[in-house]
């Protein structure tokens, strides 16, 4: 039987830049755990340092490096709340189910800093997201916003019209910005590295190139990899988009999709500053929005488009970068370093789907898109529903989800249609 070859990092700005640390080892024969956590992402990672912090054992399967999937690879911003906003939930769900959330809306952005604060993480943390309006409808809902996030207790909110929001970004596609003052922006992939490496100071256990090909439900939990199994008394299942072939019940009710980053060559200091004055991140108000922020070393890092499905694009930069040069033109010579793509999972109603499937795996996954920040609250949450206190993951847990429309079949056309709708909209600024 021929060797499993490692999969590594993909090739991205952020893999290039990672801070030094180990690869850990496969699984080999006969694991015995208290609790095993899948997938080494945020919410994985999370979940597994907030456990060891209260006493707990855990072992984390990984199959393949720690930060392979979407928290090694992202956007970096550190987005407030979810996909969907309080006013949808408030609406669909009623006043206590959006109190509950609400209550939790700013919670992922707090832990993630007191993360970097305690366990000294280096992951170039930086302050300040923006919202930014292509229209004048758009402008307008980031007023909405302000007021809905401010009734949220949330008051480090700014608002810029017209020629103000040059104040922030050198472009002139925006007709207004929201600031989130309190938001900002990290290298992801040190800031998962950094917490496993936190999670295993605490004597945690991690197995990377460990794929789960099985679970079998029980006491314990059976979880095949090629190299042996892990028998746990508690399961987490956090493998998000990436997870596939597992557990069916996880995959009925989302769907993967892929979407691109482009990274420029450094900048030099006056362009960059020229470009995002005072270093925040921006992500526009479009349904298929656009993200960006200058790294710790004045690349430029360019993401938007979404492929439903998770297909990979023949030319991510022939996608790109026109985008990058609709918001800053100046840049047209601009030689492109990095360019990758990665997947995310998306729901129907944008809202995390967290439950159990039994009384002893659970799951969280779904951020739709704004993941960095809610994956880091599904981590507390799962520690404190497996220590009994349960109620704030039964917020979450009790949220109805919906298959897509189309079924497994129809559902990549069916939402590509949706998004092209919503898409001409956003170009009609109606
Ligand atoms: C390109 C991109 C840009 C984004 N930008 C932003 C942003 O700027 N801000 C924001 O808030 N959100 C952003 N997101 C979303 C955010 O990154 C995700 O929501 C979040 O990282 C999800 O974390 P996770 O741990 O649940 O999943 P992942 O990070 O995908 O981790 C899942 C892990 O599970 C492992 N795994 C899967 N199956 C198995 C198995 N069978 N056995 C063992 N291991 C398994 C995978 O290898 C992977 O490492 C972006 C996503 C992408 C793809």
């Amino acid at each position: 039987m021929s060797a499993r070859q490692p999969t590594q990092h993909v090739a991205s700005y952020y893999a290039a830049s990672a801070n030094p640390g180990p690869e850990r080892p496969s699984v080999s024969g006969r694991v015995e755990c208290d609790i095993c956590v899948v997938g080494a992402g945020f919410t994985g990672i999370s979940a597994a340092l907030h456990l060891a912090e209260q006493g707990q054992s855990v072992v984390v399967l990984e199959a393949a490096r720690v930060g392979f999937g979407a928290s090694g690879r992202n956007g970096g911003q550190l987005v407030n709340s979810y996909s969907r906003d309080m006013d949808v939930i408030e609406a669909k769900y009623g006043e206590e189910t959006a109190r509950a959330l609400g209550s939790m809306a700013f919670e992922g952005n707090r832990i993630i800093r007191d993360r970097i604060a305690q366990y000294g993480i280096a992951c170039d943390l930086k302050e300040g997201n923006i919202f930014a309006a292509c229209n004048a409808k758009q402008l307008e809902g980031l007023r909405e916003h302000q007021a809905l996030w401010q009734r949220y207790g949330h008051d480090q909110l700014e608002l810029l019209e017209g020629e103000a929001v040059k104040r922030e970004v050198g472009s002139s596609r925006y007709t207004g910005a929201l600031i989130d003052h309190s938001g900002g922006h990290i290298h992801p992939l040190n800031l998962v590295l950094g917490q496993a490496a936190a999670f295993e100071s605490l004597g945690g256990v991690i197995y990377e190139q460990s794929p789960v090909t099985q679970l079998t439900h029980g006491e314990p939990v059976v979880l095949t990899t090629p190299g042996g199994e892990v028998r746990a008394q508690r399961v987490v299942l956090a493998g998000n988009a990436y997870m596939q072939g597992v557990e069916p019940r996880l995959e009925s009710k989302s769907m993967p999709c892929g979407t691109q980053i482009i990274t420029t060559e450094p900048l030099d200091e006056a362009t960059a500053r020229a470009l995002l004055p005072n270093d925040m991140a921006v992500e526009d108000c479009n349904y298929l929005l656009d993200y960006y922020r200058l790294t710790a070393d004045n690349r430029l890092l360019y993401g938007g488009g979404t492929s439903y499905g998770g297909q990979d694009l023949a030319s991510i930069e022939a996608v790109i970068r026109p985008k990058l040069l609709k918001t800053f033109p100046q840049l047209a010579d601009i030689k492109v370093d990095y360019a990758w793509s990665g997947n995310f999972l998306l729901t129907l109603n944008r809202l995390p789907q967290f439950g159990r499937l039994n009384d002893n795996v659970y799951f969280a996954q779904g951020y739709s898109g704004h993941g960095v920040t809610c994956s880091h609250l599904a981590g507390k949450l799962i520690a404190e529903t497996m220590r009994g206190e349960s109620e704030r993951f039964d917020a979450f847990a009790g949220l109805p989800h919906l298959p897509f429309p189309g079924g497994r079949l129809l559902r990549v056309p069916f939402s590509a249609l949706g998004a092209w709708y919503y898409s001409t909209r956003d170009k009609l600024g109606i």
